[in-house]
């Protein structure tokens, strides 16, 4: 069962997490490749049958790798909006027990997806927990979901990419930003270079600039924006997670975008908003 290097040390916290599942486990940060991932790794880790769960060759290991275990259910939010009525499908399937010997996983891929109406009617099936399901939630971060989805959830923090400090060219695009965003100056003689600009670097530029914004959201600032961060209001700071949220979008659909363009969307978005009243 491949988990990505980055995240062995939340592998670990699952392989002891597993004696006792929670009912419901939420795993917020990385990447949304890594958290589907970890996910798979979570429901292999909890119906394997081999010695050192989840070895990974068992049959067992081998459905949840290839996505067709018995008693794996997978939403996915990446292909389209989670609805109402695939949750309340799963209704009648609680009620029964596991066809293997382990347990039932439900995972939410993209858990942002979740219709408000979809949330609701999972927080209502949460309500009658059983022994034998339990649910995964996967998102770029628990802001994104409902707070009483949160609240009954065990959150695990994957390692986030693009950690300013290991990747010094980054740190420089994470300061050019700033300087933009406080002077409206120097950005785009960057962007304009051809070739400057990849989609990983925008989309590490993005998710960098998005952790730092959540520890300040939650007054644990870090990171080397996090001083220039501390001086916008709450208001802003939720604006600016916002104008984040819509950059990462772009990137990740699947028909291409010019990455240089959706930063520079982004540079002048903020720019704007930072000069908008409060
Ligand atoms: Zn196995």
């Amino acid at each position: 069962m491949h988990v990505p290097q980055r995240q062995t040390r939340i592998a670990d916290l699952l392989r002891r997490l597993a004696a006792a599942p929670p009912q419901v486990l939420l795993l917020e940060g990385g990447d949304a490749a890594e958290r589907e991932a970890l996910g798979l790794f979570w429901a292999a880790l909890l119906n394997c049958a081999g010695p050192e769960a989840p070895c990974g060759a068992c049959r067992s290991c081998v459905q949840v790798r290839d996505r067709v275990h018995p008693d794996l259910v997978l939403f996915d939010g990446g292909q389209d909006k989670i609805k109402i009525e695939d949750v309340r499908e799963l209704r009648p399937l609680l009620g029964q027990a596991p066809r293997g010997d382990g347990t039932r996983v439900v995972i939410f891929h993209e858990a942002q997806e979740l219709t408000p109406q979809a949330a609701n009617a999972l927080l209502k099936s949460l309500e009658e927990p059983s022994r034998s399901t339990v649910f995964a939630l996967l998102a770029p971060q628990r802001e994104w979901l409902l707070p009483t989805l949160v609240s009954r959830s065990w959150t695990l923090t994957l390692a986030w990419p693009g950690e300013p400090g290991a990747d010094p060219a980054l740190g420089e695009w994470l300061d050019a930003l700033m300087e933009f965003w406080r002077t409206g100056r120097g950005w785009f003689r960057r962007t304009g270079v051809k070739g400057a600009v990849d989609k990983h670097l925008a989309m590490a530029l993005v998710l960098a600039l998005q952790r730092e914004v959540v520890h300040t959201l939650r007054g644990q600032p870090q990171g080397p924006v996090a001083q220039g961060l501390l001086k916008l209001t709450p208001g802003r700071l939720k604006r600016l997670d916002l104008a984040l949220a819509h950059a990462q979008d772009a990137l990740s659909l699947p028909t291409p975008v010019n990455p240089a363009l959706v930063l520079d969307w982004l540079a002048t978005h903020v720019h704007k908003a930072l000069r908008a009243p409060a």
